[in-house]
């Protein structure tokens, strides 16, 4: 597949930050989601605002950043695929470091989300990175590859799987990968999901995550086997979301 035919995704992830409030930041995203056609667009905030941001945010969509693998049952505090449709989200996030460490979450439990989020429709984000200490220990892209075998389902219809690299030293520290390091783990992952699922693994788009801004946008966007971009901290507010669509959209 040519790269070109892989569309930029610019996915925000506001984690545990947000309010009913703070939704008025939708009408300025959505508007530059509009003018930047090239480009696909989305919003993930706390389950809580999922509801009212579909009805804010313009066309844009929105999404979760988790999901549970089972559709219903004894699962307290947990929220099914079925739950986030009927609120309106159209992607899901799963298998962030964050949760990964707070929650414990393993690779075969992300396995068995995306499993559900992808059989139920939604796009879903698999995210993977490696600790800043298998980087020095030269096993970020081992680790990263195990990662990959492990969290992503063998066979899927319905949705549409999405990779996103995050290497975890790089999340909310304000340091972000040289992008010779992207471009180096970038094509690993695209030889693992060619040599796994064949020209399938050639459509699926490749996200990088980690401290992206305006201000780094554009050079990141530029490498070869970046399909778009993942993004925390500077999601939180059109200010900052904007100039990193218009530089995907650039791109
Ligand atoms: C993230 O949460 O997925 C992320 C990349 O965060 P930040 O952009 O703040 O580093």
């Amino acid at each position: 597949m040519n790269v070109h035919d892989r569309r930029k995704l610019v996915a925000g992830n506001w984690k545990m930050n947000g309010s009913l409030a703070q939704l008025k930041e939708l009408a300025a995203i959505a508007e530059a989601a509009r003018a930047a056609a090239s480009v696909d667009v989305a919003v993930c905030p706390p389950f809580t605002l999922i509801s009212a941001a579909v009805t804010r945010a313009g066309g844009v969509p929105v999404g979760a950043q988790d999901c549970h693998a089972r559709g219903s049952g004894a699962h307290t505090g947990c929220v099914s695929v079925a739950m986030l449709k009927e609120a309106g989200a159209k992607l899901v996030i799963v298998g962030h470091s964050e949760r990964r460490a707070d929650q414990h979450e393993t690779d075969a439990e992300v396995r068995a989300k995306a499993e559900a989020a992808l059989a139920g429709g939604l796009t879903t984000i698999v995210c993977v990175g490696e600790s800043e200490a298998e980087r020095e220990a030269g096993r970020h892209v081992e680790v990263v590859a195990a990662q990959l075998a492990g969290s992503l389902p063998d066979h899927w219809s319905g949705g549409e799987l999405v990779v996103a690299y995050e290497p975890i030293w790089a999340i909310g520290t304000g340091r972000t990968a040289t992008p010779y390091d992207v471009a180096d783990m970038h094509h690993a992952i695209r030889a693992a999901l060619t040599a796994r699922f064949g020209d399938a693994g050639g459509r699926i788009r490749i996200l990088y995550g980690g401290s992206v801004k305006a201000e780094n946008a554009a050079e990141l966007f530029a490498v070869d086997d970046v399909d778009g971009a993942l993004v925390g901290g500077a999601s939180l507010t059109a200010a900052q979301f904007v100039p990193i669509i218009q530089a995907a959209a650039g791109a």
